[in-house]
């Protein structure tokens, strides 16, 4: 486990999920470099964007390496090389072009260069013209021909797409390539059907579609006896969950059933949307200790007029009574969200709306973003466009604002016991890392040997507003 990665993620005292924390990088080797057709080509995969892409790559790394392919740790030494990308926000998708940019290959030599994920779906062929070194555009819905596409390349054709959105299949595989030694992702439901006025998702990830509950049981019972003990369900909008087999399981049932398979001891889910967050979900939370009591439940803003043109679907009012229901539970919960600032139209007192739900919730925790204007979106065409400088100056406002919440409560914390997952043990003697089931990061001293994947108690000693400190407790 690479503890500098560690390290970066617990700068941040509560971690939504939407990163992955810990990998297992495999093993690099200067000696791989002979191209040997399927069998023990090597392949490279950098992951860009949010934990379901980072998730799509362990799938896609495990369907390769199940038909021979060898996954190496750097472009020069693959002979196919692949980008996972993200088109959410501007300069997400102009990363990958600047990556694509540095790594054409030496000429002569014969490599394989793909691009995956959401700016393939968004750019389509349109990549091939400008990065002409490019050979295979593949977006999320066809991952399943990847293997196929590749035998293509293999076999003289220059070019190869992937761009069909419309496959009612979710990607499921016999075989995923699990990054996180602690934690197993699992895709519960692709696409996205909401029709958010900024948001890309629904025209690069195609339609929704869910993966059947037996199935995924089945998968959770596997991993269980493998040894992982916390599992997290992934999803666009993962609460809007419509088993499509004839049991027609429900979210919160979900959850519960899968709480109580021998050996899982926490169960997260992300992302939520707010028009799906029903009182079952809350009643799955108190009744059943291994779901987490964390929910991510996006917001985007405080003002009912801007809800309204982002098309969210809910209004300020009745975004806050899903809040209420939760902040009365019998269980307590963490509650985080996203919030985009700037937002086309977005007035003054918009912003002090969105200022004011803040100090409403203390929200133990957000990801703020300034509004990027993405191609095909109807928000794009709105007039009143905020200027950048003010885009940013909201934006410092805002996280200021939320950092003197998070001093508040994370202050409130100092001397309670929580149960921590031991993930990461630092280099720093006797010192290790883990998450709370709400999903606080907690960074702790204990003198007990080989506590990593284990449970314990730790008591907190320190707390700043993006960090928390303790010691381990029996
Ligand atoms: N499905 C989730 C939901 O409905 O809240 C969000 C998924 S999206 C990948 C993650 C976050 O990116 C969103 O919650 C939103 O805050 C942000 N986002 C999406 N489109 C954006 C845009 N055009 N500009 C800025 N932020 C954006
Ligand atoms: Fe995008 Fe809205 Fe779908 Fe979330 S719910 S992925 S923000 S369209």
């Amino acid at each position: 486990m690479s503890v500098i990665k560690l390290r970066e993620t617990m700068q941040k005292s509560f971690d939504v999920g939407l990163e992955s924390l810990t990998r297992q990088k495999p093993e690099a080797s200067p000696t791989e470099h002979a191209h040997s057709g399927s069998q023990g080509a090597t392949f490279f995969l950098e992951t860009f964007g949010c934990q379901m892409n980072e998730h799509d790559s362990e799938k896609v790394a495990g369907v390769l390496l199940s038909r021979g392919y060898r996954q190496v740790e750097s472009p020069e030494a693959a002979e196919v090389i692949l980008y996972n990308t993200c088109s959410i926000r501007e300069k997400a998708a102009q990363k990958v072009f600047s990556r694509l940019g540095e790594f054409r290959g030496t000429p002569g030599e014969r490599k394989i260069i793909g691009v995956l994920g959401c700016v393939a779906q968004q750019e389509g062929k349109d990549i091939f013209r400008r990065a002409p070194w490019v050979s295979l555009v593949c977006g999320s819905a066809s991952y399943r021909n990847l293997p196929k596409m590749l035998a293509e390349l293999e076999a003289g054709n220059r070019r190869v797409t992937g761009l069909e959105t419309d496959t009612d299949e979710t990607f499921e595989t016999e075989m995923t390539r699990r990054d996180n030694p602690w934690r197993a992702y699992l895709t519960i439901i692709e696409g996205c059907d909401k029709a958010c006025s900024y948001c890309v998702v629904p025209y690069t990830r195609g339609p929704e579609r869910s993966r059947a509950s037996d199935s995924i049981l089945r998968e959770l019972r596997q991993l269980a006896e493998l040894g992982y003990t916390e599992v997290q369900f992934l999803g666009q909008t993962v609460n809007s969950y419509a088993d499509p087999s004839r049991r027609k399981m429900r979210f919160a049932e979900l959850l519960v059933t899968a709480a109580e398979i021998p050996g899982i001891r926490r169960v997260r889910f992300t992302t939520s949307h707010p028009r799906d967050f029903t009182p079952d979900i809350v009643e799955a939370i108190v009744e059943s200790e291994a779901v987490c009591n964390h929910v991510h439940l996006p917001v985007q803003s405080g003002s009912s007029r801007v809800l309204r043109e982002m098309q969210r679907t809910y209004t300020r009012e009745q975004y806050l009574e899903k809040i209420a229901m939760m902040r009365t539970a019998r269980r307590p919960m963490a509650i985080t969200t996203d919030i985009i600032v700037g937002f086309p139209g977005e007035t003054e007192e918009d912003f002090e709306e969105t200022l004011s739900l803040l100090s409403e919730v203390r929200y133990e925790g957000l990801f703020a973003f300034k509004y990027s204007p993405r191609p095909n979106t109807p928000a794009t065409s709105m007039p009143d466009a905020i200027p950048e400088e003010e885009k940013s100056r909201r934006l410092s406002v805002l996280q200021a604002h939320q950092r003197e919440i998070q001093t508040a409560s994370n202050g409130a914390l100092v001397g309670k016991v929580f149960e921590v997952h031991v993930e990461g043990k630092s280099r720093r003697e006797n010192q290790w890392a883990g998450h709370t089931s709400c999903h606080r990061v907690v960074n702790f001293s204990s003198a007990t040997p080989d506590l990593l994947g284990k449970y314990v108690n730790v008591r907190l000693t320190s707390a700043g507003p993006n960090s928390l400190a303790g010691e381990h407790v029996s």
